[in-house]
Order: structure tokens, then sequence, then C-alpha cells
């Protein structure tokens, strides 16, 4: 935006941004915390954003995924995202990749817009040249058919995902350690062993594909790897499509 703050329209009008939040309590302060700083970079003067946020509780979430329950997930947060429309919210982020295995249907039903969280980082890696990246993130993100038809669909990017073991591993310290913001210096070593091996099978990037992990490992750890943090390339987006720079898919 150009106009100077000191001579724009009180109240400003501007988008609402609407988080369906609480997966974890942790990432979703990051979010807001970090779109109100992208928008108030864009902005400048006292401006940041008008943002909803529909804080749901995590323990049902963490039942319904470690359960398998996505049928009850899908109920419950489709009540949410209810909420979130009549709060206004002009466009829907989920701050979660794990539930947007319920999500991605709840939104193609509705017509208001919605920023799925693989596609400004299958954006990012299409930008970069990478086809084969590797995918951290929960034990049923990283099994899920929807991110990953998603990124090859849409973006022809193979998604390399550590074996059984690692797997479980990366699995648990986010449930038990991200989520509380536990952060652990031999969890940080222990995930940046898995992302070593994956690149030594070919990996040319890395997708921190839960929204927690960038709080424990990042480009830094790497600097010749390249590093695609869902959380900062979401918001990114978010900041964007607030600002009318860019579309949401519906
Ligand atoms: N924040 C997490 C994610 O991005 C996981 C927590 C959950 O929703 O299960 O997938």
């Amino acid at each position: 935006m150009t106009t100077p703050p000191q001579s724009r329209p009180r109240p400003l009008p501007q988008k609402i941004i609407g988080i369906l939040g609480g997966m974890s309590d942790q990432a979703t302060a990051e979010y807001y915390r970090l779109l109100n700083e992208g928008l108030n970079a864009r902005y400048g003067g006292w401006d940041n954003g008008e943002i909803v946020i529909v804080s749901v509780n995590f323990g049902n979430i963490q039942h319904f995924v470690r359960q398998g329950e996505w049928e009850s997930a899908e109920r419950y947060l489709s009540g949410k995202v209810d909420a979130l429309e009549r709060a206004g919210a002009d466009v829907i982020l989920c701050m979660s990749n794990t539930m947007h295995r319920v999500v991605e249907p709840i939104m193609a039903a509705r017509s208001t817009p919605f920023i799925h969280i693989a596609d400004p980082t299958g954006e990012a890696i299409r930008a970069a040249g990478l086809t084969q990246v590797a995918l951290l993130g929960t034990l049923a993100t990283m099994r899920s058919e929807t991110l990953r038809r998603r990124f090859q669909d849409r973006f022809g990017i193979t998604l390399l995902t550590p074996d059984e073991a690692d797997q479980t591993t990366v699995d648990r310290i986010i449930f038990d350690e991200l989520v509380r913001r536990d952060l652990r210096p031999e969890s940080k070593a222990e995930y940046l062993r898995i992302v070593d091996g994956l690149r030594g099978q070919g990996a040319q990037g890395v997708i921190l594909g839960c929204t927690e992990i960038f709080l424990l490992i990042g480009q830094d750890d790497r600097p010749d790897f390249p590093v695609f943090d869902t959380t900062g390339l979401h918001v990114a987006a978010a900041v964007a499509f607030a600002t009318e720079e860019t579309g949401a898919e519906a």
C-alpha cells in the first residue's frame, strides 16, 4: 500500500484474516505474531492485521489424529469454520498441515477464499527449480495422500519421507515436545540426522510440514540445503492476499 498511514481512511478498509487455530496453540501464537509483523512491514505506521482466530482444543485434535477419527475431526472443524465465517473472515487459513486432510474438503464446499498450506510451499519449491523434496511432519502428514497428491499434481513435486522408525521419532517429538514449545538439543540433533539421511537419498530440500518444526530447526542449521517452512510461507501468502497482491484457491 502506497498511501502514507496518516492520510488513510479510518477505519482502514482491509481484509479480515481468519485463522482456524489451536493446532497447536504455540504455532497459532506464531501465526498471529508473524501475520501482524508481515502486515505492518507492508503498511507501515501502526497499521497491522484484522485477524479472527477460532482456537480449538488441541486435546480433541490429538485424539482425532492419533485414533484416525477423521469424520469426527471433520464435523468438529466444520463447526469452527462456520464460526470464522460468522465472524466475517474474508480468507481462511488452517494452521495445521495435518488437519488439511479434513479442512480441504470442508473448504472445497464453501465460497470463502482458502489458502491451502501446500500451495505457497509448492510454489516456493517450484520457483527454486526442485522436484524431489523431503517432508517432515506428523505421522498422519507423512502418510497423507492429500498432501502427496497436491504436491505432485499441482507442482510436479515428489515427496520423500523418513523410514518407519524415523517417522515415529519425528511424530513423537512434535506431540511430546514441540506443541508445548519444549525445544531440546537432542531432538534438534535427531531432526537434523533425519534431514541429512533424506538428503543422502536424493532429497533436494526439506519441507517443514508441521507448523511447529521451525521452532526447532531452520535454514541456518543447513545453509546449503533448501528448507521450506510451511508456517512462514503460509503467513507470507496470507499477507500478500490481505494486501491484494495475489489470489487464493477456494
Ligand atoms: N501443527 C501441526 C501441523 O502442522 C500438527 C498438530 C496437529 O494438528 O496434529 O501438522
